[in-house]
């Protein structure tokens, strides 16, 4: 299964390839590659009175872009603030066994909880939140256990309880999935 991460406005690069690495480890059955360049926020998916971008129409955009990856997959990684409806924010969004997934790692950062930088942290919060968005677009669901990575984080704390990895449960239903 291949994932391809196109870059979504101003992101480290290192931070891109941290994340690339470590969903190949957690997924060993996937193969992914950063694309070139960078993709530009669609001001069409911004929205200035929340200074938020929405993130189902970003979405939609990271889904055509760019057409010819030949990917099973796209992950759109971006620094911009997302939302969705109902939602004041999201860490990501996902299409439930589709093709397109963005994270925002906006909100993973400590200094946004006016706590210490932690550069160790902050990524081990993307890889999270990474690798859940991929598990929704094979197919797998939200899950109770709040240590699975497949654990719904409304906030950061949820996101520090849950591990990097799928549970026995999401573990057994992805092997199925990625056959
Ligand atoms: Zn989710
Ligand atoms: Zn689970």
């Amino acid at each position: 299964m291949k994932v391809a991460i196109p870059q979504v406005g101003s992101v480290e690069r290192k931070d891109l390839k941290h994340i690339k690495e470590n969903i190949q480890k957690i997924l060993p059955n996937t193969k992914s590659i950063i694309i070139e360049g960078v993709m530009m926020l669609p001001q069409g998916a911004y929205t200035s009175l929340r200074k938020q971008y929405n993130s189902s129409l970003l979405l939609n955009t990271i889904r055509e872009y760019p057409k010819k990856t030949r990917a099973d997959m796209i992950l759109g990684i971006t620094a911009a603030d997302l939302y969705a409806s109902q939602l004041n924010f999201v860490f990501g969004e996902a299409e439930l066994a589709g093709k397109a997934a963005v994270i925002s790692l906006r909100r993973l950062k400590p200094e946004v909880y006016n706590e210490p930088k932690n550069q160790t942290l902050f990524l081990e919060r993307a890889v999270k939140e990474a690798v859940h968005e991929i598990g929704h677009v094979i197919g797998l669901p939200h899950c109770s256990d709040p240590s699975c990575v497949m654990s719904f984080s409304n906030d950061i704390g949820a996101v520090d309880e849950k591990k990097r990895q799928f549970c026995t449960k999401c573990s057994g239903r992805l092997s199925v999935l990625i056959l």
